[in-house]
């Protein structure tokens, strides 16, 4: 098929390098990307017809929905853009998500409904890879990930076909695609078990002072939390925009009464330094957060660190983790609490690593031209590295990196073998491999 039957036979757009729109097309919310082709899908029928050009144009395939991840700047390929594919619909609790959608505008249509689902913090992440990887955000605790609530998919295949994908219907292509990643197709919707939620309570709490006395604190405030509450620990320097400077607590709790919140977290304040500094009953789509899109006169600096799921949050993690801040003048940690419904989901029902994991933790020191030297950058790998080893997994999405490492990394051997056989079933050219990817076998 020619460029130009492709273009006659889809209901969206082809762009070409040198198309008027080529320049906005590869732009995308974490980068600048460089395909060889675009095409905007206006149907599951357009993708279906982009996966088939490309099967038998042999290019490699990038779908991309919220275009979040690092994967569109890989060069070359062809990028599917399915973000007008964004259809929320309602039944009762039951919801149908375009696989193009953003949550922020998921999150307004769930709220008019009374709904929600556990999903990421930002608003402008996609629904289609968020999901896909798994989804850790603020509701981790009540409703699980954001792959946990999913209860069926349309699948556009590598060989063009749309399926449909349940736990009854396929049952191991349903197990894959709650973790595994964009491996298996072009998910074009994705139908949710949504839970009632009216108003959700957000609680800042400000640590002044060594934050190790008030982690400590928290870790025994979670081990017995109700599931309503899930905890971030965040700690940045003013360089962030995102995020307000210093060492803070953000408590999200599903329900409206801000002193139950302050019921559970008073352990803490007993700790010198600590202090609330905001509440409020909200929203859901208020609770997600704004993060500015790419902006290539202040590209994003790298990143020294990574992220690890922890069986638990012991003195020497805690410590490790402030330390690395405190050795980093230029870096940030994040801590989110894990167990309760996260912890309910048995080890093998989907490939997500470490469903023991109470914590999950993040860090990593900015490599901003001038402030690490050679031995600054090794000294922060090694005293992540460090942090790494306590772990007992990690969590692809939260990765800038595209290294073919990854997966490995992600999956125990036993998964990995059996995301392997599904890719093999499904996706046997590894058509899908702009993702941290499965090879078939
Ligand atoms: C500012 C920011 C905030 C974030 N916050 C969170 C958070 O709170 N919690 C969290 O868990 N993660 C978070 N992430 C990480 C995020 O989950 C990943 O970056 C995710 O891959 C983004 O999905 P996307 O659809 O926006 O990205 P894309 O780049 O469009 O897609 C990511 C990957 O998924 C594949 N893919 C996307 N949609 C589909 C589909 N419909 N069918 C098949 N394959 C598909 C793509 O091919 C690609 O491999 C955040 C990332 C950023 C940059």
């Amino acid at each position: 098929m020619t460029i130009d039957e492709l273009t006659a036979a889809i209901g969206g757009t082809v762009i070409r390098p040198g198309d008027s729109d080529w320049e906005s097309a590869r732009r995308f919310h974490s980068g600048i990307g460089e395909p060889s082709l675009i095409i905007r899908a206006a149907s599951v029928d357009d993708v279906r017809g982009a996966v088939r050009y490309a099967a038998a144009e042999r290019l490699d395939i990038m779908v991309r929905s919220g275009g979040h991840s690092a994967w569109g700047t890989v060069p070359g390929g062809l990028t599917i853009d399915i973000s007008a594919l964004d259809d929320v619909s309602v039944s009762g609790t039951r919801v149908s998500i375009g696989g193009g959608a953003h949550w922020g505008a998921v999150a307004h249509t769930l709220s008019e409904h009374g709904l929600g689902i556990s999903s990421g913090d930002t608003a402008s992440v996609g629904v289609g890879g968020l999901t896909l990887g798994g989804g850790i955000g603020w509701m981790v605790r009540a409703w699980g990930l954001a792959a946990d609530q999913l209860v069926g998919a349309q699948l556009v295949t590598a060989a063009g076909d749309v399926i449909e994908v349940t736990a009854e219907a396929q049952p191991d292509l349903f197990w894959a695609l709650r973790g595994g990643g964009g491996n298996f197709g072009v998910v074009t919707r994705f139908d949710f078990e949504a839970h009632p939620l009216e108003r959700i309570v957000a609680l800042t709490v400000g640590i002044d002072g060594d934050a190790r006395p008030v982690l400590r604190a928290l870790r025994d405030v979670m081990a017995s939390a109700p599931l309503e509450l899930t905890v971030t620990y965040m700690d940045v320097p003013a360089m962030d925009p995102n995020a307000p400077a210093g060492a803070t607590i953000t408590a999200v709790w599903i329900g409206d009464d801000e002193d139950a919140v302050r019921r559970v977290l008073a352990p803490l304040f007993d700790v010198p330094g600590v202090s609330e500094r905001e509440s409020g009953v909200q929203s859901y789509p208020d609770v997600l957060l704004d993060a500015p899109a790419f902006d290539p006169e202040q590209p994003m600096p790298g990143f020294i660190g990574g992220n690890t799921l922890l069986r638990e949050l012991d003195d020497d993690a805690i410590g490790r983790l402030v330390g690395f801040r405190e050795q980093n003048p230029a870096s940030v940690v994040l801590l989110r609490s894990l167990g309760g419904a996260y912890g309910d989901v048995a080890q093998d029902d989907t490939p997500f690593p470490a469903r023991d994991a109470t914590w999950f933790a993040m860090a990593g020191a900015f490599d901003i031209p001038g402030m690490l030297d050679d031995d600054g950058r090794a000294a922060a790998l090694a005293r992540w590295d460090g942090i790494e080893a306590l772990g007992a997994g990690v969590y692809g999405n939260f990765t800038v990196s595209t290294d073919a490492s990854w997966a490995q990394r992600m999956y125990p051997p036993a998964t990995m073998s059996r995301l392997a056989a599904v890719k093999r079933e499904w996706d046997p050219d590894n058509l899908f491999r702009r993702n941290h990817n499965i090879a078939p076998a």
